[in-house]
C-alpha cells in the first residue's frame, strides 16, 4: 500500500503563480495500482478532490477545501512501430518538455511545435495544449484515466476524449476524470509546420531548416524564452485568457472600428479567433499593475504575481481586465488556467 494522505499542507510551491494557500488534504500515489484504494479513500473522507501535476495551470483563489491529488505516474514507453509512425506512452506525471525532447531525440516528428509549455503529460489532454499551429489531439491515440464513475481505468479514445480548442471533457467533467497516462502515435517523417509568424524568421536567423524537426523546436524554445516571463522568476501560469472564438457577424462589426484587429477564420465554420493579448494590449493594460499582482510587460496574456500576490489579488485583477475588454470590444474573455475559488 502506497497511499500517501497529508492533512493541511502548503500549495506554494506546486503552483507556478507562487500563491500560498493551503489544501485541507493532500493525497499522493505512486503506481496504477493504487487509483482504486485512493479514491476508495476520497468516498470515504467526501471530500471534492483536485488532480495536480506540477501547477502550472491553475490560480488557486483561496486555500483549498478538498483533497488535492498528485498521482507520481511516471515512465515513458515505447509500445511499437508500424508504417512509419511509433506509439509512445507517458505516465502523467513526466514532465510535458521532456516528452517532447525525447520524442525527437528517438527520431520522432510532430511534438516540436509544443517545445518549453510548462507543466505535466497528464495536464497535457485537459487543455489540449497547443502552440504555434499544432495540437496535441493531433496525435493522441488514446488517454488512460480513472473514471469515478464506473470506478475503473479506462483507455479512453480519441473521439472520447471530447477535444476542443484548449478544451476536453477531462476539463468539462471535474471531478470524474483522474488522467493516468497519454498514448500518443507520432511519424518519423511529416512536414514540420512553420507558418506562425515569427517560426521561420526565427530559424533563418539560426542558421536551421525548415523541414528540420529540431530546428523549429530550437526556434520555439527561443521565442518562448524572449516573450514569456519564466515562472521561476516571476510567478505566472503562461497564457492566462483563452483566444476568443466569435461569431463571423460580430467580427465584421468590429473590424468596421478596428480594421487592424488580428483574426484568423476557424475550419469549424462560422467562427473567427480574435488575439486576446491584442484586445489586453489595446485596451492599455499590458504591464498594468495593481498591487503585486500585473499583466506582463513582455506579453499581455500574462498575469504576473511579482511577489506576494494573494489568489484574491491575481483574480480581482483578471476579473478587471476581463471586464475591461467586455465593455470596450463587447467580447468575454475566458480563463486559460482552472480557477479554484471557495464555494
Ligand atoms: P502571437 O504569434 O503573438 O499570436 C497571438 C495569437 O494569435 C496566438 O495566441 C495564436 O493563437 C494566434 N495566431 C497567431 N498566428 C496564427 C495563425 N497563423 N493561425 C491561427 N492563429 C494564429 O502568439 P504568441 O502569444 O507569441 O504565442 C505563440 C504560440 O504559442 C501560440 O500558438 C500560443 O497559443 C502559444 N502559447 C501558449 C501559451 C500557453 O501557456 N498555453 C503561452 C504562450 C504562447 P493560438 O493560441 O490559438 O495558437
Amino acid at each position: 500500500m502506497s497511499l500517501d494522505l497529508q492533512v493541511g499542507v502548503s500549495l506554494r510551491d506546486i503552483n507556478t503563480f507562487g500563491v500560498d494557500v493551503e489544501t485541507m488534504m493532500m493525497a499522493q500515489i505512486d503506481s496504477l495500482d493504487d487509483l482504486p484504494e485512493l479514491f476508495t479513500a476520497i468516498d470515504e473522507i467526501g471530500m471534492d478532490w483536485l488532480p495536480l501535476g506540477e501547477g502550472s495551470n491553475v490560480l488557486f483563489v483561496d486555500d483549498y477545501d478538498g483533497i488535492v491529488v498528485r498521482a507520481r505516474l511516471r515512465g515513458i514507453e515505447w509500445l511499437g512501430d508500424q508504417d512509419g509512425w511509433a506509439r509512445v506512452r507517458a505516465g502523467a506525471a513526466e514532465n510535458w518538455h521532456r516528452l517532447v525532447e525525447w520524442t525527437l531525440d528517438n527520431g520522432l516528428r510532430g511534438l516540436e511545435n509544443l517545445a518549453l509549455i510548462p507543466g505535466s503529460v497528464g495536464a497535457a489532454p485537459v487543455q489540449n495544449i497547443g502552440a504555434y499551429g499544432v495540437e496535441l489531439d493531433r496525435y493522441v491515440a488514446a488517454v488512460e484515466a480513472w473514471d469515478t464513475r464506473q470506478r475503473r481505468l479506462v483507455r479512453l479514445a480519441p473521439e472520447d476524449c471530447g477535444f476542443g480548442y484548449r478544451d476536453s471533457r477531462f476539463k468539462r467533467e471535474p471531478q470524474r476524470w483522474l488522467v493516468a497516462a497519454v498514448e500518443l502515435d507520432l511519424p518519423r517523417e511529416a512536414e514540420t509546420v512553420t507558418h506562425y509568424a515569427g517560426v521561420r524568421e526565427e530559424i533563418a536567423s539560426r542558421g536551421g531548416d525548415p523541414a528540420d524537426p529540431r530546428a523549429v523546436f530550437e526556434a520555439v524554445c527561443a521565442l518562448r524564452r524572449r516573450k514569456l516571463p519564466d515562472p521561476a522568476q516571476t510567478g505566472n501560469a503562461g497564457s492566462f485568457f483563452k483566444n476568443p472564438l466569435v461569431p463571423e457577424l460580430q467580427y465584421a462589426q468590429l473590424r468596421d472600428h478596428f480594421p487592424d484587429m488580428p483574426a484568423w477564420p476557424q475550419d469549424d465554420a462560422g467562427h473567427v479567433k480574435l488575439s486576446a493579448a491584442w484586445l489586453i494590449e489595446q485596451a492599455g493594460l499590458k504591464g498594468y499593475r495593481q498591487g503585486a499582482a500585473g499583466i506582463s510587460d513582455r506579453h499581455a496574456l500574462v498575469l504576473v504575481n511579482h511577489g506576494g500576490a494573494s489568489g484574491r489579488d491575481l483574480w480581482a485583477l483578471a476579473c478587471q481586465v476581463r471586464d475591461t475588454v467586455e465593455a470596450r470590444f463587447g467580447v468575454r474573455l475566458e480563463p486559460e488556467p482552472r480557477i479554484v475559488a471557495a464555494g
